[in-house]
C-alpha cells in the first residue's frame, strides 16, 4: 500500500517491491552477513549481480550483440560532455534537435569540444510547444554525431519518432522515458540515460553504445569517461556505484515480472490519457504542449488561475499526492508519472483534480 503518491520527476518514485526487498537484504544480502555495499566490486557475488544487471537490461530492450552496456558514474549531465569527448576523433561537427532545457545543456556541453549547430528547436504553433519534424530540417551527413533528447523532462516534450540521420550515428539523451516503451536499439549510435527516473539511483548513468563507435576519443578524455577504458573493465576501471548498480539489477527484475516495457507501455499509456483528459475536460486546467508531443511520463499543466497555485499544491500534499510543483523554470504544475508510479497514483490525482476544481472553480 502507498501511504503517498511522489510525483518527483527525480530522482522519483522506485516501485515498492524493489525498495521492500533492498530493506529486506541490507543488513545481510545473499548470505553474506554484510550489505550489498560492503562487498568488493570483483567478488564472484557482485560480480553475479553486475552480470545479472546487464542480462536483464539486455533481455527488456532487446538489446542487440554488436552494442555494449555500461554502467558509470556521473549522472545524465555526465553524458553530456562523454558523448563529444569519446566522439571527437569522428569530426569536429556535431548536430542538435533542441527541445527543451537538457538537450539546450548537451549542446553548451558539445560546443567545449565541437562545433555544436543547432537543426532546428522547439516552435510555438497554435499557441502550443512543438517540435518540427524532419521535414523542416536536416541532418549534415558530415557530423561526427546527432544528438537529442527524445523526452524534455521540465516541459513533459516527447518525441514520438526517431530521426532519420543516414550514416550519422544518433545519440539519444533517454534520462526520462529509457523503459517506459518498447523501442529499437538499433534505430541509435549511442542510447543514455541518468539513472534517477526509470533504473534506480541517482549518479549513475546507463550507456547503451554501438560497438564500432569506440575506440574515437580525444586523447584528453579521462579514463574515467572513456567509453573504451569501460568497456575493456567491464565498467570497472574504477569502483562502480555498487549499490546503484544494485538497485538498477532489482528494478530490471520488477520490470520483467511486470511483463517488460511493452506491458508497462499499455499502462503508461492509460495513466497519460487518463490525466490528459481529465486537464482536457475544463478550463481550470490547460497544458501548453502539442498533442503529438504530450510526455507520457512528465505530465505539465497550469491552473488557469495561478493564484490558486499554492493551495493546489498544499490540499493536493493533504490528500497524500506529492512532488507536483513545476520546474521552477516553467512554473504550473508537474507531476512525473513513471515506470513505478501505479495506475491508482493517477485516478488518485485526478479525483482529487476535480474535487479540487469543484471546490475552487
Ligand atoms: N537529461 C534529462 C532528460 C534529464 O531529465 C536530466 C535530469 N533531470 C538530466 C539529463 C541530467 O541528469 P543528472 O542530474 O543526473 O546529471
Amino acid at each position: 500500500m502507498h501511504s503517498k503518491f511522489n510525483f518527483s520527476a527525480g530522482p522519483a518514485a522506485l516501485p515498492q517491491p524493489v525498495l521492500k526487498r533492498a530493506q529486506a537484504e541490507l543488513l545481510d544480502w545473499n548470505g553474506q552477513g554484510t550489505s550489498v555495499m560492503e562487498v568488493s566490486h570483483r567478488g564472484k557475488p557482485f560480480m553475479a549481480v553486475a552480470e545479472k544487471a546487464e542480462r536483464d537490461l539486455r533481455d527488456i530492450m532487446h538489446i542487440p550483440d554488436n552494442y555494449k552496456v555500461l554502467f558509470l558514474q556521473g549522472g545524465g549531465r555526465g553524458q553530456f560532455f562523454s558523448v563529444p569527448m569519446n566522439l571527437a576523433q569522428r569530426g569536429d561537427l556535431s548536430q542538435h534537435l533542441v527541445s527543451g532545457q537538457w538537450s539546450q545543456i548537451a549542446v553548451a556541453e558539445a560546443e567545449k569540444y565541437m562545433s555544436a549547430e543547432v537543426v532546428a528547436k522547439t516552435q510555438t504553433r497554435d499557441n502550443m510547444l512543438w517540435v518540427p519534424n524532419q521535414e523542416h530540417w536536416d541532418i549534415n551527413p558530415e557530423a561526427a554525431y546527432f544528438h537529442y533528447c527524445p523526452n524534455e523532462t521540465v516541459d513533459g516534450i516527447e518525441i514520438n519518432w526517431v530521426p532519420k540521420s543516414q550514416d550519422v550515428p544518433i545519440v539519444a539523451d533517454m534520462s526520462s522515458n529509457i523503459l517506459s516503451k518498447a523501442i529499437d536499439v538499433s534505430d541509435y549510435g549511442i542510447i543514455y540515460a541518468g539513472a534517477q527516473k526509470n533504473i534506480g539511483p541517482s549518479g549513475l548513468a546507463v550507456v547503451i553504445i554501438r560497438d564500432d563507435l569506440l575506440g574515437f576519443a580525444r586523447k584528453d578524455t579521462p579514463a574515467v569517461f572513456d567509453y573504451q577504458q569501460q568497456v575493456n573493465n567491464d565498467s570497472m576501471y574504477n569502483t562502480p556505484p555498487t549499490f546503484s548498480w544494485y538497485l538498477a539489477g532489482l528494478v530490471f527484475e520488477w520490470l520483467k515480472e511486470q511483463g517488460g516495457v511493452q506491458a508497462i507501455e499499455k499502462i503508461n499509456t492509460q495513466k497519460a490519457k487518463l490525466l490528459y483528459s481529465c486537464i482536457d475536460a475544463s478550463d481550470f486546467y490547460g497544458n501548453k504542449i502539442d498533442p503529438s508531443n504530450r510526455s507520457k511520463m512528465n505530465v505539465t499543466f497550469q491552473l488557469a488561475d495561478s493564484s490558486l497555485d499554492s493551495l493546489f499544491l498544499e490540499k493536493a500534499e493533504e490528500a497524500g499526492l506529492v512532488a507536483l510543483k513545476g520546474h521552477r523554470f516553467v512554473g504550473g504544475m508537474r507531476a512525473s508519472i513513471y515506470n513505478a508510479m501505479p495506475l491508482e497514483g493517477v485516478e488518485a490525482l485526478v479525483s482529487f483534480m476535480q474535487e479540487f476544481e469543484r471546490t475552487n472553480a
